[in-house]
């Protein structure tokens, strides 16, 4: 099979759709050709070969047979042969795998060069200096790439040449200097590499392939491979592709030249305009490497007309073509313009709403195609806060941006005093070399986290993500030294506890002193504080309302808010919410009401009981007729009391304390002696699996009867005296079998009856479940007989369905269940599709076969999540619910799952 496998294409022969084979290089160099562009011609070594050569250490036969054919060719056409000493042909061997890794792999110019054929270059080109030069860079980049040996080395005898002549610039060396480099270069990879610097070209370039292959298990490639979820069995491709040469010298020479870099439009704003970095008399990697200061890519047009104009169409027919921002490289050769490199533009988060709208405005892309341009985690990143753009602070590194937001706070080297201080009303930011579980309660109470290890998956970003901190890890570059509480960075700047620092979670930059924060001006568009329509509204926040726009034409799915009072319903309204799907009732028994709650618990006599009850009843109502006020004419679900009740009776311990002291002084209060009772007697080893949700409803009389009556009564009255539309939706948790909601629906639907006789209205409640223990799931059909609608809690049925408890599980594993590849995400941020959403989806089937009006929906944090609410939508559900802040995401995923 090996035999007569395809390892080898040429530049004319691929497209961009072939990255899985050509990597992305590649394909895009195919493309160009195929498009006419001016590209230096040359072919690539596929994916398909390297992964060979990765599993079984040896590169495929067929492929030293192939590339021979295709260099063969090359050279036919370009009239000379690889290394051919009067007249050498050169190429570059250059990495390119399907995702850009940028400068994670190795590329080496110049192949072909060798004692002989740099006098054949330096006559044909009538330049000795540029000929050397060309020679000196490939026995450096061959030396450190392919050889390994240490770069530094050759860095040091450039520096010492350019001294030595009093230059400042490589350019200022003469062909003699460089000459004499050559020689130390050559001595240097005779004396490191334990071998000579190879003189056969097809020997550089086979050996320069073979480097590429093994770059692809560089310690930094995997590691980038790691943090960006790139899979480490794809493999790179190899592009040979013959030379083309910047630095014959500058543009006022008539034969002139140089490289540079460019985007079609610009990568931080997506405005349209030339930009870009241009280096006269220079080779490619020169500009990146930053070794002389480049000139703004428009100055060109002064340099050399021609050149710019063909490049600006180029560019135009470049965005047309691929229908995006791209990047590009090139190189200008004697005034004749060559393409290097292009693909689509990485851009931030605000550059793609922004180009997203103008592709659209351009007749490029249709509305559903720029719903693909942007996603959820970049609409979530531009509703941060920020730092202001124009302030004067000084940086003190930076690390990976692990999770995002602007955070400022005195420096503290520990969780103790990150506890202590927050506590005495300071902010602060726990810096740490990396965190471990026994810092959660120090990152809870910090602004922000800064770690100097680890990377995306450490425990620090792990954690900080969870929680919605700010977070900074792996600033490697700032020495933590916790024991003697500062940070030191590498300028010898050193921070001491309690010093002022900013840090950016959405950059990863770290700042000294307090920068300031500006609030989103996305979020104020969303508030309804800034408007999309005026003519000098921020172009950002224009494009985001376009966007918008679109995503609610397209989406299918509903989506609702996770709300529990009247003034996250409001907001929640504010930022599209089209009904609450999930109010939680417990907050209405926190507070000066846990008394209530008390008394309701230790009831000895129904009729205490009934007391207790009827204190809470008008409260509760309360609290249900501001939020049917402010979700008027949209659905509310009300889910009934779920934790279990200890958690709203004193700590054990404090109490035993408090009890044991009071006996001691032989004064025991006769209610907290009962309180200790109650709190043993409720007292839970696993509580997450005990007596809660439904079960409570069963156990005390009257618990359920009475928060349905509230709702009730809280519904007839906006009907009736403020003739209000209320739209309640009554939800019981944590049902397993149909039978317990059976016996709560019969109880519930008598009150419902009594309330509707005595108002005299029909209030046209629903009575529904959520699904979220895995027998609901698999007895759905059942239970559907006796619900209206169905609520997935995801975050319980991740926890039953994987018997992980998530308040402990996070913490304590997961970091080393990420790190071991276990899973990519945690469950409890995106859903387990193939365990936990087997079950919903098997849920809504056979739910809808006993009910086909049965509604679907799903509360909890995955309702938020972009990857999960493409899962819901796939599965069928007709609205997700989500905390008011994630609801633009959530709208947004729901258009792009359509779209
Ligand atoms: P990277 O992926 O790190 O950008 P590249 O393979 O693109 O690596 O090459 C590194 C630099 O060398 C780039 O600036 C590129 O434009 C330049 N380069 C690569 N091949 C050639 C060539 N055949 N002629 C001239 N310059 C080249
Ligand atoms: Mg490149
Ligand atoms: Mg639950």
């Amino acid at each position: 099979k090996e035999a007569t496998h395809k390892f080898v294409y040429d530049f004319t022969e691929g497209n961009k759709d072939l990255k899985d084979q050509l990597g992305g290089k590649g394909a895009n160099l195919a493309e160009m050709t195929k498009l006419g562009l001016p590209v230096p011609p040359g072919f690539t070594i596929t994916t398909a070969a390297c992964k060979v050569y990765l599993e079984s250490g040896v590169a495929p036969t067929a492929l030293s047979d192939q590339v021979s054919t295709h260099l063969e060719a090359l050279e036919a056409k370009m009239g000379k042969r690889l290394g051919q000493p009067d007249d050498p042909l050169l190429v570059s061997v250059r990495s390119g795998a399907k995702f850009s890794m940028p400068g994670m792999m190795d590329t080496v110019l110049n192949i072909g060069l060798s004692d002989e054929s740099v006098q054949g270059l330096a006559a044909q080109a009538g330049d000795e200096r540029f000929a050397w030069d060309s020679y000196r860079r490939l026995i450096q980049m061959f030396g450190k790439t392919v050889l390994a040996v240490d770069g530094e080395l050759f860095e040091q005898a450039l520096e010492e040449a350019k001294r030595r002549r009093g230059a400042a610039t490589d350019v200022e060396l003469s062909a003699e200097d460089l000459k004499q480099l050559v020689e130390q270069f050559k001595a240097i990879v005779g004396k490191q590499a334990g071998r000579e610097f190879p003189q056969d070209p097809r020997e550089q370039m086979d050996l320069a392939v073979q480097a590429v292959f093994d770059s692809w298990n560089g310690d930094r490639a995997r590691l980038y491979r790691r943090q960006e979820r790139i899979p480490h069995d794809l493999g790179t491709a190899v592009n040979i592709c013959s030379m083309v040469f910047g630095n014959l010298g500058p543009a006022a020479d008539s034969r002139g030249g140089g490289t540079g870099v460019a985007f079609t439009r610009d990568p931080a704003t997506g405005q349209q305009g030339v930009y870009g970095d241009y280096l006269q008399n220079a080779q490619g990697e020169d500009v990146v490497a930053g070794i002389r200061n480049t000139v703004p890519l428009a100055d060109l047009e002064q340099l050399d007309k021609t050149s710019y104009d063909q490049l600006m169409q180029i560019m135009e027919t470049l965005e047309t073509h691929y229908k995006d921002l791209c990047d590009i490289e090139f190189t200008i050769e004697r005034g004749k313009l060559w393409m290097l490199q292009t693909r689509v533009g990485k851009r931030t988060a605000a550059a793609a709403f922004r180009i997203a709208t103008q592709l659209v405005d351009q007749g490029l892309i249709d509305e559903a195609e720029a719903l693909q341009r942007v996603n959820g985690a970049q609409l979530a990143q531009l509703m941060f806060p920020r730092f202001t753009s124009d302030a004067q602070a000084q940086q003190l590194g930076w690390g990976i941006a692990a999770s995002p937001g602007a955070a400022v706070g005195k420096a503290v080297f520990d969780s103790y005093t990150a506890i202590k201080w927050s506590r005495s009303g300071e902010k602060v930011i726990l810096i740490r070399r990396e965190t471990n579980p026994d810092d959660l309660d120090g990152m809870l109470a910090a602004e922000g986290i800064l770690t100097s290890r680890g990377g995306k998956t450490s425990h620090a970003a792990v954690v900080a993500r969870g929680m919605g901190k700010t977070c900074v890890c792996g600033a490697e570059e700032l020495e933590v030294d916790t024991k003697r509480r500062r940070l030191t960075t590498q300028g010898g700047t050193v921070i001491e506890e309690g010093d002022l620092v900013s840090i950016d979670g959405s950059s990863g930059k770290v700042y000294l002193g307090e920068v300031p924060v500006v609030p989103s001006p996305v979020v104020e568009y969303f508030e309804g504080r800034m408007h999309a329509g005026a003519d000098d509204a921020d172009e950002l926040v224009k494009a985001v309302h376009r966007i918008m726009a679109y995503a609610d034409r397209m989406r299918r799915l509903r989506v609702r808010a996770n709300a529990d009072n009247a003034e996250d319903a409001a907001r929640a309204r504010r930022f599209g919410a089209q009904g609450i799907g999930l109010c939680r009732t417990e907050h209405m028994f926190l507070g000066e009401r846990r008394e209530m709650v008390e008394r309701l618990i230790l009831a000895d006599t129904e009729s205490q009981r009934d007391t207790a009850l009827a204190g809470l009843l008008p409260l509760q109502k309360g609290d249900f007729v501001e939020l049917f006020e402010a979700m008027d004419g949209l659905p509310v679900t009300v889910r009934l009391l779920d934790p279990p009740l200890h958690e709203f009776l004193p700590d054990i311990t404090e109490l035993s304390v408090r009890v044991a002291l009071a006996e001691s002084r032989k004064d025991a209060n006769e209610n907290d002696l009962r309180l200790l009772q109650a709190v043993h007697r409720l007292h839970e080893q696993n509580p997450m699996l005990g007596l809660r949700g439904v079960r409570l409803g069963l156990v005390i009389p009257g618990l359920f009867t009475m928060q349905v009556r509230a709702i009730a009564e809280a519904a007839a009255e906006r009907k009736i005296t403020a003739k209000g539309d209320p739209r309640a939706e009554i939800m019981i948790p944590l049902v397993g079998t149909v039978q317990e909601l059976e016996i709560v629906r019969e109880e519930a639907e008598t009150v419902i009856a009594e309330v509707e006789e005595t108002y005299g209205v029909d209030l046209g409640l629903t009575l529904g479940t959520m699904i979220e223990l895995p027998r609901a799931a698999l007895t759905a059909g059942q239970i559907a007989e006796s619900a209206d609608f169905f609520s997935f809690g995801t975050n319980d049925l991740t926890q039953t369905v994987w018997g992980f408890s998530r308040d402990d599980v996070e913490a304590s594993f997961f970091t080393a269940y990420l790190e071991k590849g276990i899973f990519g995400v945690s469950p409890f941020e995106t859903i387990d599709k193939d365990g936990v959403g087997a079950l919903v989806r098997s849920a809504v089937e056979a739910g809808r076969a006993t009910r086909p009006d049965l509604k679907l929906g799903v509360c909890g944090e995955h309702g938020g999540d972009p990857e999960s609410v493409h899962f819901f939508h796939e599965a069928g559900l007709d609205y997700v619910s989500c905390s008011p802040f994630r609801i633009p995401v959530a709208r947004l995923e729901a258009g792009r799952a359509a779209a």
